[in-house]
């Protein structure tokens, strides 16, 4: 075992499901899990990211056969989509994770042997609301008028032989580890409804295995069966690292230092996950960050309202870095976020146009007035200031982007002030002190924003290096 000081910083999105294309919502959380990954990096710490694709389940085999593909075909042609997403959004994840991967199988069928042996997972039946579209039961408080508020459908009532993993009986343990931050659920308001759900309600056991769903890991010691996805799934955070399913294996990355997740996956995130690593005798993950909904002029996007904002829009319109500063400035992370292309573009245009690429255009070409010796290349830009790291540190990804514009408002602001197009003919020694000030501040800004805009952060090094202004945005 190695110490905690020396265990790489572990970082993980949802394996997302592949029951249609990859959308803003997919991009959104893997942007801002990319952003923490390459600020701890560039921090010194040796980091994990891990991303993927969960790909069993009922309603994959549903999705499969309307557009007459074999199962294995259709996940292999999404699971792609997302990896070409992932590229054009340059992440840069440590590795991609499938749930159609063999060594995942056999380590999940491990784990469903062993559990089955302690007699944490027991024969009987479950009777309850399911909800195919979610491929989870529900309970009374989750319907709004009868119906599944994700899915608009009145769920049916099932009953069925099955597998059933105890939950009850670990209830008031995993509500101990929640209110003591040994699972640490955030923001704030996230650990609150956790826990006055589990104080409020008793954990039912929850059922494991579907009988009649082929597309599925078979149960190893019932192949009539196959286990419910969600256990399937969430073993991806362990097998990312080929583990075998043998809790005296656990990689050395494990506990994850931070998981990113959506609200609509906040409930089986807290209960049914950690359940499972207690079963096996694993620690928990330590901090649950549980992000809003991206949200198109105040409603959820619908094809029927016509609302939908697609990323590859997003892509072709702002490109890679204007996309990545656009999805995270455009609300607190942890709270829903509503954006439309009309205001993304004003933001485009006043933040990166107007504010950070007028400033670097500014900087560089007065900077060609300075006589050569003086105009070194700033050093010490690597150093995040405290205030900045101890945002980023805490996920507060849009208020670290507020922090940093506000430098590139003053820094404008200092140009403005102190004309140095004037000082050039009427103070060289004052201009000299003026622009080694601005030089300084773009170097600092650069290295700032390199976890959000990792290209841009490269060509205003580059500029600065050979004195040679770049557009870095245009307007539009
Ligand atoms: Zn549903």
């Amino acid at each position: 075992m190695s110490n905690a000081s020396n265990k790489p910083f572990f970082i993980t999105t949802p394996v997302y499901y592949v029951n249609g294309k990859p959308h803003i919502g997919h991009a959104y959380t893997t942007i801002a899990a990319d952003v923490v990954a390459r600020f701890q990096k560039g921090s010194g710490r040796e980091i994990f990211f891990s991303v993927g694709t969960d790909e069993h389940g009922a309603k994959i085999a549903a999705k499969a056969k309307e557009s007459e593909k074999d199962p294995q075909v259709f996940v292999d042609e999404i699971s792609e989509e997302f990896k070409k997403l992932w590229g054009k959004l340059h992440i840069q994840y440590s590795s991609f994770i499938r749930t159609t991967n063999p060594k995942h199988i056999a380590a999940v069928q491990k784990v469903l042997q062993t559990l089955s042996d302690t007699g944490a997972i027991y024969k009987g039946f479950y009777e309850g609301l399911y909800c195919v579209g979610c491929e989870q039961f529900k309970t009374a408080d989750d319907l709004v008028d009868g119906k599944c508020p994700d899915h608009n459908s009145v769920p049916e009532l099932m009953k069925e032989e099955s597998y059933l993993m105890k939950m009850t009986e670990l209830q008031p343990e995993l509500t101990k580890k929640i209110k003591n931050d040994e699972l640490a659920v955030r923001p704030e308001r996230y650990k609150k409804e956790i826990l006055s759900f589990l104080e409020g309600e008793k954990l039912e056991d929850i059922s494991i295995s579907r009988k009649n769903v082929s597309w599925g890991i078979p149960l190893p010691f019932d192949k009539t069966h196959t286990t419910y996805v969600w256990v399937d799934a969430f073993l991806n955070y362990l097998t990312v690292f080929g583990w075998d399913g043998d809790e005296k294996n656990v990689p050395k990355e494990w506990p994850a230092d931070v998981q990113f997740i959506g609200k609509d996956i906040l409930r089986v995130h807290a209960t049914i996950w950690p359940v499972i690593l207690m079963h096996l005798g694993i620690p928990v993950q330590k901090t649950l960050f549980t992000h809003g909904h991206i949200l198109s002029g105040g409603k959820k996007m619908s094809k029927t309202l016509g609302n939908v904002i697609a990323i590859d829009d997003l892509l072709e319109r702002f490109g890679v870095d204007g996309t990545r500063y656009l999805l995270l400035s455009a609300g607190p992370f942890g709270e829903d976020v509503d954006v439309t292309v009309e205001r993304l573009t004003e933001k485009y245009n006043a933040d990166l146009a107007n504010g950070l690429g007028n400033l670097v255009s500014r900087v560089v070409k007065l900077a060609s007035n300075l006589q050569s010796t003086t105009y070194r290349q700033q050093q010490g830009g690597e150093e995040y200031p405290e205030d900045l790291k101890k945002l980023l540190s805490g996920y507060k990804l849009s208020e670290a982007l507020q922090y940093i514009w506000k430098k590139v408002a003053e820094a404008n602001r200092y140009i403005d002030e102190t004309k140095p197009w004037e000082l050039v003919t009427t103070n060289q020694a004052e201009f000299e002190t003026v622009m080694q000030k601005l030089l300084g501040d773009i170097a600092f800004i650069a290295s700032w924003i390199e976890p959000f805009m990792p290209e841009t952060a490269e060509k205003i090094k580059q500029a600065l290096q050979e004195r040679k202004t770049v557009p870095l945005f245009e307007r539009i």
